[in-house]
């Protein structure tokens, strides 16, 4: 456990949380989810029976078929409800015991940076060897990282902290690489609904309907609006899922069967609640993303999700000096770019997913005043 580190956004919310409680005043752009407005859920006329128990580990029965549904519209691949899904406690989890199923020990996993601050630690604890790609490198450069014992490239789209949404060229690639290489595509969709109105989002499983090669790991975290309630899912083939089920029999035995049972009954309704605020919320990191452009700071290239990866331009600091003094003298939380890869201290992560628009305003302006400051 001394080779794990912290999550490095979960170390600054806890943080955060607590400056918040101590009465300050922060303008929280550090959080890695979107506020919305949601009716306050009632278990009234659940099967009283059920709801309070075990349930089967792959999931509850109808929630795998919503959920089997939903990925069938998104991708046109047919998925099995009874045998190539898995509902689990997030899709942290999920990985998390993708990772552990398929990894031998000293197996590489091909991890782009900016990274999801879990994905190098999670594949240590699965006693791999975590092999990050600078920012800077294109779909068609991750070759270049493959070894004899290279098994899998996770890739997160569309991206936390970038934004950006692979496009199908770049998913081909991908594939086509898998395919020739014998390797695991972990396609981590958490974020899949966020994307800008009236574009469309290209699940890993558009590509590969047999799953032959992929492992779709998504959550109902982001797109529901619900993260803690800790329901997430993998899709898979047949043989995978058989083996990773034992993983979740081992470690939490079933999903919340409550939640489970609730999410399945109100699997519509729900995302025809959220799916007019996921679109503003975009709407709202693009203009923030313009806002900074004017100010004269850059964010890498992206349009979907709630976060900007901004970097920090002339300024001197480095991303945890920054953060550190954006927090302690403008009042403004975000995550230091460093947890995203040692290619990526010259950024910081910022989330717009928790706070009003005049508040958003207020930490963007605080945010280029510092790299101003600092040159
Ligand atoms: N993947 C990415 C890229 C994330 O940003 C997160 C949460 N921050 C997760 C996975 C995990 O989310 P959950 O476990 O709530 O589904």
């Amino acid at each position: 456990m001394e080779s794990v580190s912290e999550a490095s956004s979960i170390r600054t919310n806890n943080r955060i949380y607590e400056l918040r409680a101590a009465g300050l005043d922060i303008v929280t752009l550090s959080l890695g989810e979107a506020f919305f407005d949601l009716p306050t859920p009632s278990f009234e006329g659940m099967p009283g029976t059920q709801i309070h128990h075990y349930s089967h580990s792959r999931g509850v029965p109808l929630l795998r078929q919503k959920l089997a549904g939903y990925y069938e519209t998104c991708s046109g691949a047919p998925v099995d409800p009874e045998t190539e899904i898995m509902v689990t406690a997030g899709s942290k989890a999920a990985i998390f015991m993708t990772l552990t199923a398929m990894l031998d020990p000293g197996d590489e996993v091909i991890i782009p940076e900016p990274l999801w601050v879990s994905y190098p630690d999670q594949v240590r604890l699965a006693r791999g060897v975590p092999v990050m790609t600078p920012w800077y490198e294109q779909v068609g450069d991750l070759e270049s990282y493959i070894t004899p014992r290279t098994r899998a490239i996770i890739v997160n789209n569309p991206h936390n902290p970038s934004g950006r949404r692979l496009g199908a060229v770049e998913m081909l690639s991908l594939h086509e690489m898998a395919e020739k290489h014998g390797l695991f595509l972990i396609s981590d969709e958490a974020y899949h609904e966020f994307v800008p109105e009236g574009e469309v989002f290209v699940s890993a499983l558009e590509h590969d309907p047999e799953k032959r090669h992929t492992i779709v790991c998504n959550s109902m975290s982001k797109n529901y609006g619900i993260s803690g309630w800790r329901i997430g899912y993998l899709i898979a083939d047949q043989h995978f899922t058989r083996q990773v089920i034992k993983l979740q029999q081992h470690m939490v035995t079933c999903a919340p069967t409550i939640l489970s049972y609730y999410l399945a009954e109100n699997f519509e309704a729900i995302l025809d609640h959220t799916r007019p605020q996921i679109r503003r919320v975009v709407a709202t990191r693009n203009r923030m993303a313009g806002l900074l452009a004017d100010r004269g700071v850059q964010c890498l290239p992206g349009d979907a999700t709630f976060y900007l990866f901004a970097s920090l331009g002339e300024s001197r600091l480095d991303s945890t000096e920054f953060a550190e003094r954006l927090l302690t003298r403008y009042g403004v939380a975000v995550v230091p770019g460093a947890g995203y890869g040692a290619s990526c201290d010259r950024f910081v992560r910022v989330a717009v997913g928790a706070e009003t628009e005049d508040r958003l305003v207020r930490g963007m302006h605080a945010l280029a005043d510092l790299v101003e400051a600092t040159r």
